[in-house]
């Protein structure tokens, strides 16, 4: 179905602060791409097949820009762990697990299965190191219908033998994994992966740079997520003035038209946030793992106010669960934390911003796409909120509001992404 239109309580974030509303409007979809929200619907789309979901509302597709598929399998436990405990306790010991394929074709399964029946529309995946199971991921992905990138992720150093990689041995299976995937998807891209700088040697960050530079490819990792991190990078990369010029030094930090994206940035300096704004690098916001790891608030408010480009993302299983939905809730209440704990913090974020973050704003990293305006890539969730009934009438922003902090899976009737549907049930 290439062109169609979807009736239903339309809304969307048109600015940070700002909604825009169209109840009982008309969503018009042509090839892939929203032509516009309506109150009537113009007399050239009235030949267009119509979907009327009467009192639904209907969202833009939510964007998750960062989740590591390996440790979906183990979510919801080692909750009680900090960082560097919970990565060697936890994760480390499940990602060696992604050798054995058929373990990755089963947990793997279930993360598509979940993230396809879940709001979120878009995602940017970390993988593990094995190049197999990365690719089994991506075709686990394509068929899912999502618009996601997929990452095999590069770690030579500070790990575990199971899970080090031999410096070229990194550089040789990235290449490899990207030539046997070439022109294999329509919908899954790779997105170059570094776990983080410890993990990575000086060698390794310099060759995935120059890969970056020939291919343009896309690049995600992790930035400045706790403090004891933070010195061991100023250890390791003595020259850098900060985390993030690290990265930039190995020429894997935006800028040039490069797509960069980071998780976490909760103890920026000055400097730093100053080079993530310059140089276009999306900070991956992740509130439930920065409260679940001990790692702290990232300073939100201040990346909005400067300039910053700010999505949202779960990062499972340091996060327990896949919902962006609850990011935006977590985001709200962890602003209020910070409003009343760190000196001279921003107000905290309302509910108009956390929604912005979690769809236009971390959109943006895809291209247009987060909003259901006019020429943005059409993808939308269509969610019924008679289960969340109570007595006496709702304005349509309360019932957003509840969805975000009330809704699951099941509440979710339809999802589009680029006109094509996903599921309708
Ligand atoms: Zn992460």
């Amino acid at each position: 179905m290439k062109n169609f239109v979807l009736r239903g309580n339309l809304c969307t974030s048109r600015t940070r602060n700002c909604f825009q509303w169209v109840p009982h409007g008309y969503l018009v979809c042509e090839e892939g791409r929203s032509a516009g929200m309506f109150a009537e619907l113009p007399e050239r789309f009235a030949d267009y097949p119509l979907q009327d979901w009467g009192d639904c509302l209907i969202l833009p597709g939510l964007v998750d820009l960062h989740i590591h598929a390996p440790q979906y399998a183990f979510r919801g436990t080692g909750m009680d762990l900090e960082l560097l405990e919970w990565l060697n306790e936890r994760a480390f010991p499940e990602e060696e697990r992604y050798a054995d394929l058929e373990y990755a074709r089963e947990a793997y399964g279930i993360f598509a299965e979940n993230m396809k029946a879940s709001a979120t529309t878009r995602a940017c995946i970390f993988a593990t190191r094995h190049r197999q199971a990365t690719e089994l991921l991506m075709d686990l992905m394509e068929a899912t219908g999502l618009g996601t990138m997929v990452g095999k992720v590069n770690m030579d150093r500070n790990c575990p033998d199971g899970l080090r990689e031999g410096t070229e041995e990194s550089l040789q299976e990235t290449e490899r994994w990207l030539e046997e995937i070439e022109g294999r998807y329509e919908r899954t891209e790779p997105i170059l992966t570094p776990r983080f700088i410890p993990a990575c040697s000086d060698a390794v960050m310099r060759g995935l740079g120059r890969l970056q530079r020939d291919s343009g490819l896309p690049v995600q990792s992790h930035l400045s997520e706790n403090q004891e991190e933070a010195a061991w990078v100023r250890e390791l990369c003595p020259w850098a003035g900060c985390y993030g010029e690290a990265y930039e030094g190995f020429g894997l930090f935006g800028g040039d038209g490069q797509r960069t994206v980071m998780a976490h940035c909760v103890w920026p300096t000055a400097e730093e946030t100053a080079l993530l704004r310059a140089r276009g690098v999306f900070v991956a916001h992740c509130p439930q793992s920065n409260t679940n790891l001990c790692s702290g608030i990232a300073p939100v408010r201040e990346y909005l106010d400067m300039g910053v480009r700010v999505g949202l993302g779960t990062d499972v299983a340091a996060g327990c669960g896949e919902s962006i939905f609850r990011a935006m809730a977590d985001a709200v209440q962890v602003s209020k934390l910070r409003f009343k704990l760190a000196e001279g913090a921003g107000r905290p974020l309302t509910l108009e911003e956390a929604f912005f973050l979690g769809t236009k704003g971390g959109g943006a990293f895809f291209g247009k796409v987060g909003s259901l305006e006019a020429g943005y890539e059409m993808d939308a969730v269509v969610v019924d909120d008679r289960g969340l009934a109570r007595p006496g009438g709702l304005t349509l922003r309360e019932r957003l509001e509840r969805v975000v902090y009330l809704s699951g899976p099941e509440h979710i009737r339809a999802k589009y992404v680029r006109g094509r549907e996903i599921f309708v049930r």
